[in-house]
């Protein structure tokens, strides 16, 4: 499928492509295996201008493009979903404060992610709010010139490795989702503090822990725009940062898919490549074919988005969700064409598969994309 890249996205394709194959690929089992924070690969990343493409010109960048994103994306996690996640969650991370920060915490905190030098993280997520966003916990109370945060915060990606955190706290419970704000909190701070590292069934190279705050008070100017914006300001985010999960998932299905059609031709059963039988042609069918419909989608969302597009919170969960579903069926029809081979770790699509699931469930599961694309239709 030709998509009609401009240059300089084919020049971006080519250098991920390349960072991917060989500095990513000789340590992704290791580190998958062991659980390894890829630090080495975030020093590789910033020297090759991959973080600067999260950021635009202005605050020290070089794109912040949407769709340059998602071909980073795709190519890294095409080779490592984990270790592409140190990247990944700092385009999250950032989005709140490229969305909706004043001018000054731009210049503040943008120009050293783009260096590559600070990672940034994205906290929502609490024990008895996972979906439903609006349940948070976490407190914020003005005291002074400061906010005191209180509250506890689960399974964020990057958690203790990343330097700049935006985090969602409640100014005022009594009026839900509508009370809710989001700061930037840097590490360091006291009475901020990390819980242990979660042992996961896949993207293993990318950290992911609690944040805990206890009496922990940051600058007042470090709330992002005004008190009780936090929940737009988050929905804001996921519109935006939904097509890189999506490209997330078209990288790791079409590492997989390239694993199983190389393995189909070289395997010979009966006599003959396991490739002349029907039953595994039809299936290398599909999965090429679906893969290209779901990065036709991401594109075309991506595009529309860059284009200055100011809707598209439908297009963004079509393409996570459809993109997501696509790379668990892609990644298990890959397992299942290598047979036994396909679930030992030797073999890398095993890893594919388990990577794969996570792009179901975070930035909003599957069950919920559908309910927002459902709200879109029935009221448009
Ligand atoms: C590896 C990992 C990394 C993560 N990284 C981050 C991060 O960096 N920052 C962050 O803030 N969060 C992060 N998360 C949290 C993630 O976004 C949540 O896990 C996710 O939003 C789902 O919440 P939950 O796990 O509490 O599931 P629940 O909300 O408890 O859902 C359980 C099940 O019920 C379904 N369900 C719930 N409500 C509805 C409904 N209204 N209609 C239909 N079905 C429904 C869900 O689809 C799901 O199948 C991460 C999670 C994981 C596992």
């Amino acid at each position: 499928m030709d998509y009609f890249l401009t240059e300089e996205q084919l020049e971006i394709k080519e250098i991920s492509r390349k960072v991917a194959e060989e500095k990513v690929k000789p340590l992704r089992e290791k580190y998958d295996e062991e659980g390894i924070f890829p630090w080495d690969m975030v020093e590789v990343f910033a020297q090759t201008d991959l973080f600067a493409i999260l950021v635009p010109e202005e605050y020290g960048g070089i794109s912040g493009k949407v769709m340059d994103l998602c071909i980073v994306t795709e190519e890294l996690c095409r080779v490592c979903a984990g270790i592409s996640m140190a990247m990944g969650a700092t385009g999250l991370g950032l989005y709140p404060i490229l969305l909706s920060g004043s001018e000054e915490q731009k210049q503040k905190y943008l120009p050293a992610i783009a260096d590559g030098k600070r990672l940034a993280a994205f906290a929502i997520t609490e024990a008895n709010a996972g979906s439903d966003a609006g349940a948070i916990e976490t407190t914020a109370t003005l005291d002074g010139d400061h906010y005191i945060l209180n509250g506890t915060k689960q399974w964020i990606t990057n958690g203790g490795e990343a330097e700049i955190y935006t985090v969602f706290a409640m100014t005022d419970k009594t009026k839900g989702a509508r009370g809710a704000s989001c700061f930037i909190v840097e590490k360091g701070t006291p009475g901020f503090s990390f819980g242990k590292k979660e042992n996961k069934m896949g993207i293993r190279a990318s950290a992911t822990r609690e944040l805990i705050f206890e009496d922990c008070r940051i600058p007042k100017e470090n709330l992002i725009a005004r008190e009780g914006l936090g929940f737009m300001i988050a929905m804001k985010t996921f519109d935006k940062s939904r097509p890189m999960v999506a490209a997330q998932a078209v990288g790791i299905a079409q590492g997989a898919f390239e694993e199983a059609i190389r393995y189909s031709k070289e395997r010979s059963q009966f006599g003959k490549p396991i490739s002349s039988f029907q039953a595994i042609q039809f299936m290398l069918a599909d999965m090429a074919t679906q893969i290209e419909a779901a990065r036709s989608l991401v594109y075309s969302t991506a595009r529309m988005i860059d284009g200055g597009n100011k809707r598209f919170s439908k297009e963004s969960a079509m393409c996570k969700y459809y993109a997501s579903d696509m790379a668990m069926k892609v990644t298990t029809d890959a397992v299942q064409i290598l047979g036994g081979y396909g679930y030992m770790k030797e073999y890398p699509v095993e890893k594919m598969m388990r990577d794969a699931k996570i792009t179901q469930i975070y930035e909003g599961t599957n069950q919920i994309q559908r309910s927002i694309v459902a709200s879109h239709l029935l009221k448009d």
